[in-house]
């Protein structure tokens, strides 16, 4: 039986009482429109926790003043039937106004890691990305915490508040979910038009360029990011936004010859929307 819970209240009462029955909790926080990206989170953790909570929260704090709030995506009827076909326990459903009271005004910041990539492009993301994510926290009191590698920046930023704040949970980073044809899964996609659909495939196709280049023995920072410039320059429909090699751990610049993990990350505009991909090499 899948709950809809909605006030903070209710739902902090609900993880007290699992806590204190010895309960573990698993929690995967989401922006809803869920689709097999997030539903994979929600299989990992449901297999690590006795109650499996996800939330539904499309966080005001996070977007800027000309971005995509207003016309986010959202179907909550369809992400609760998905929820329970995954086993959820709770979904945790709370309004802004709940969240964000009058007087609201505290954020968290974890401003190295997300100085760069997508801090740069949008500032304040992260800050509002943190904030919400150490109030959920608090209400929903997780032992275990399931983000996707998709959001590889997300996931870095909440792993160093986590251990920074020293709340005692457990980080799970989940690997990235594609399409069949390569196309990473989001929630944005919906806003693509067949053409811009096709178009964004020029992401995955440069990611998946430099990793053969990676696998075949490549390890010069420069000839991995090449490969990948060579699918998204020119890209019919595709505007840059970066296209980055960073330490997978620290995200500091990699340059010359990779000697650890790494990530390559990539951020474009394909008409209107903004989509992002990576590739772990390691
Ligand atoms: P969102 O609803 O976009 O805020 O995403 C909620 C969570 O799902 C985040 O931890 C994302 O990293 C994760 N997620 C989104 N898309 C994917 C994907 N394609 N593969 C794996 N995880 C994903």
């Amino acid at each position: 039986m899948l709950e809809v819970v909605r006030d903070p209240a209710a739902m902090r009462a609900r993880a007290a009482a699992v806590r204190a029955a010895g309960g573990r909790i698993a929690f995967v926080p989401t922006m809803g429109f869920l689709h097999e990206g997030h539903l994979s989170l929600l299989r990992e953790g449901r297999r690590r926790g006795e109650l499996l909570v996800l939330s539904i929260f499309v966080n005001p704090l996070q977007f800027g003043p000309a971005e995509d709030l207003a016309r986010y995506p959202r179907d909550e009827q369809g992400d609760l039937d998905k929820a329970r076909s995954v086993g959820c326990d709770v979904a945790f459903c709370p309004s802004v106004e709940a969240m964000y009271p009058p007087g609201f005004q505290t954020r968290v910041e974890v401003p190295g890691l997300a100085a760069g990539l997508c801090g740069q492009v949008r500032p304040g993301h992260f800050a509002g990305v943190a904030t919400v994510v150490l109030k959920l926290c608090h209400i929903v009191q997780p032992h275990v915490l399931l983000l996707g590698e998709k959001d590889y920046q997300q996931l870095q930023i909440v792993r160093r508040m986590v251990a920074d704040l020293d709340l005692d949970i457990e980080v799970v980073g989940c690997p990235l979910v594609r399409e069949p044809d390569g196309l990473a899964l989001s929630s944005r996609n919906a806003y693509l038009s067949p053409q811009e659909r096709q178009q964004a495939l020029a992401l995955s196709r440069g990611l998946r360029a430099a990793e053969q280049r990676y696998r075949a023995g490549e390890r010069r920072a420069e000839e991995l990011l090449a490969a990948a410039r060579q699918e998204l320059i020119g890209a019919p429909g595709v505007v840059l936004q970066y296209l980055e090699l960073r330490d997978a751990a620290t995200l500091e610049p990699v340059a010359g010859e990779l000697d650890r993990a790494a990530v390559l990350a990539v951020a474009a505009l394909v008409g209107q929307t903004r989509l992002i991909d990576n590739v772990i090499l390691r």
